[in-house]
């Protein structure tokens, strides 16, 4: 490679760093939050490649974060010495955003700074906050196990692109240096680096440190000190940590820019031991419904930090669940190969959902708005649940709401259970009809006999419904049953003169309905007198195992 080149950020890396540097601008002390959150990720990922690796370490495992600054230059550094990078690492890590979902994510932000902030914030912030402070960042770094002359300097004003060089680096890890605004020197300050380091990173199980200078009999020594608590916040009691932490750590491990909506903290012991903290968040992040999706379940046994993985340490189903779990059983050189089918993993898995649903619950039960914020968020991730989880299948169908002709909002409030003490006399079903909007199945005219007979229906019109009513047949014991498909018996619920009245008009419509069926010929497969409709003239029925019409609508549109 030539001594120094220069290259071009992705047009989204681009569009990301003006948004983040005018949208974030009121929160500009998170830069070293995130800053040294990778660092701290830095570190994890080599204590876990060291495990095999002993030299990695290149006799120094003491691992740590320092932070320096320069009140003269204007500078602030931080430092780790952790995994480090090599120049390709560099190229993709800090040039290219490779999430997808990313441009259709970046058409969202309006350039109104409080919108833009939230979105960005669901995006995560990461390195790119560097440059809320600072017009250039330097970037040193050296992957562990690399020779000392194949370190990489990155360059960058954030304008025209960056610099890749070359260069020899003595110590394995990163350096990044930040050249500070003009109107953000102020920042290169003893007292207030050390309070946002408190503020921000006092969790995190890494030392982060700060020189002090100590004045002794004339002689003027310095040393490092830590700055911060420094200890895995989730092997803590859980009387001993306030909400605060809680919350801070929740940023750091989420990436997330909002506090979180609750945890729950547990220790297991017994045949297994594990520590779990998890976490919902408030918001969805902006790729949830990605194929592949970030960050979810950080694994660590006995505090080394092993992978962030979401797929098996926690169903797709409730893959906005963040958080840690550590686990004293499983064997440090755990891989990938052993995660998909082990016994220690399944069982944590399963004892994490259960924390998680009973989390749900008592949230639902205990604080029902806060319970609505978290559905209007995830709820139509909840719903992939039962198709997917057969053994907790009641334990989530209790957890899901519904809009319903009860209430006549497209807000979904309605519990199974709701409706099932609301079931009229007689009434033996749960009915529900799925449509491609709230609209449509608020007007369609298969509700016209439920509306006269004063019988409740859920009105169902995510795209995931289609899916949880063929994985959800019951509830409670009570049948679901669509209103759009096969025979509806409502007959116990009739009175003996509308009985009367519907004997009659199936004998006075004979001949129109052979008529009909005359006409229509092998076009349908029945046609029949209808008791369901009150006003419209006539509707399309399907057999009970058709898929509904909404259904055969999206695989229509999908090609199919
Ligand atoms: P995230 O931390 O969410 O992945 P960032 O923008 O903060 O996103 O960082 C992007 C990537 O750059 C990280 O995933 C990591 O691979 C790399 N990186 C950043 N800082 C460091 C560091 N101090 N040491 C090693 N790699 C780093
Ligand atoms: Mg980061």
């Amino acid at each position: 490679a030539p001594a120094k080149e220069n290259l071009q950020f992705q047009t989204e890396v681009n569009q990301l760093l003006h948004l983040m540097i005018h949208s974030l601008y009121s929160n500009k002390e998170i830069f070293l939050r995130e800053l040294i959150s990778n660092a701290a990720d830095a570190c994890d990922k080599l204590r876990f490649e060291a495990i095999g690796n002993d030299s990695l370490y290149e006799n120094d495992s003491d691992l740590r974060v320092e932070v320096e600054f320069d009140s003269t230059a204007h500078t602030i550094t931080i430092r780790d010495n952790g995994i480090g990078m090599n120049r390709d690492e560099v190229v993709s890590n800090i040039g290219t955003i490779a999430r997808s979902g990313t441009k259709d994510f970046l058409q969202k932000l309006t350039g109104d700074q409080k919108k833009d902030a939230h979105l960005i914030g669901q995006f995560g912030v990461g390195f790119y906050s560097a440059f809320i402070v600072a017009d250039k960042v330097t970037l040193t770094t050296r992957r562990a196990g690399v020779p000392k002359d194949q370190g990489v300097r990155w360059e960058s004003d954030a304008q025209s692109g960056y610099s890749l060089e070359t260069v020899t680096k003595e110590t394995r890890g990163t350096e990044i240096i930040l050249h500070l605004k003009e109107e953000e020197q102020g920042l290169a300050n003893d007292w207030r680096l050390r309070s946002i380091i408190r503020k921000y990173s006092d969790h995190i199980p890494l030392p982060v440190k700060m020189l002090k200078t100590a004045e002794e009999e004339g002689q003027t020594s310095t040393e490092w000190e830590v700055i911060n608590k420094a200890n895995a916040l989730w092997r803590r009691s859980k009387n001993e940590i306030k909400d605060e932490e809680y919350q801070e750590f929740y940023k750091h491990i989420s990436h997330d820019w909002e506090d979180a909506l609750a945890w729950s903290h547990n220790r297991v012991e017994g045949n297994l031991e594990y520590t779990s903290l998890l976490y919902l968040p408030s918001r969805a992040p902006f790729d949830l419904y990605e194929q592949k999706q970030q960050h979810g379940i950080k694994l660590y046994v006995q505090r080394v930090f092993i992978m962030d993985d979401a797929e098996h340490l926690m169903p797709r189903y409730l893959r906005f669940v963040r958080g840690v779990i550590d686990s004293s059983d499983l064997p440090l050189n755990v891989s990938r190969e052993i995660l998909q089918s082990n016994k220690i993993i399944d069982s944590m898995k399963s004892g994490s959902v259960k924390k998680v649903l009973g989390l749900l619950e008592t949230m639902a039960k205990d604080e029902p708005e806060q319970y609505q914020k978290f559905w209007k968020e995830f709820g139509r991730v909840l719903k992939e649940g039962p198709g997917e989880d057969f053994s907790n299948r009641e334990q989530i169908a209790k957890l899901l709401r519904f809009a319903s002709t009860q209430t006549d909002s497209a807000d979904q409030t309605v519990s199974l259970e709701d409706y099932i003490s609301r079931m009229k006399e007689g009434q033996e079903k749960i009915y529900y009809i799925t449509a491609d909007s709230h609209t449509a199945a608020k007007n369609s005219p298969h509700l016209e006999i439920f509306r006269k007979k004063g019988i409740e229906v859920l009105l169902l019109s995510d795209r995931v419904d289609e899916w949880l009513t063929n994985s959800l047949h019951e509830f409670a014991g009570k049948q679901l049953q669509s209103v759009a498909k096969g025979a509806l018996d409502l007959s116990k619920l009739d009175s003996e003169a509308d009985k009367e009245e519907q004997k009659k008009v199936e004998e006075q419509s004979k001949n129109l309905i052979n008529q009909i069926k005359d006409t229509l010929k092998d076009k349908v497969e029945d046609v029949r007198v209808s008791h369901r409709l009150t006003s419209s003239p006539s509707c399309i029925v399907l057999n009970e195992h058709d898929m509904a019409l909404y259904m055969q609508h999206l695989l229509k549109q999908a090609g199919h």
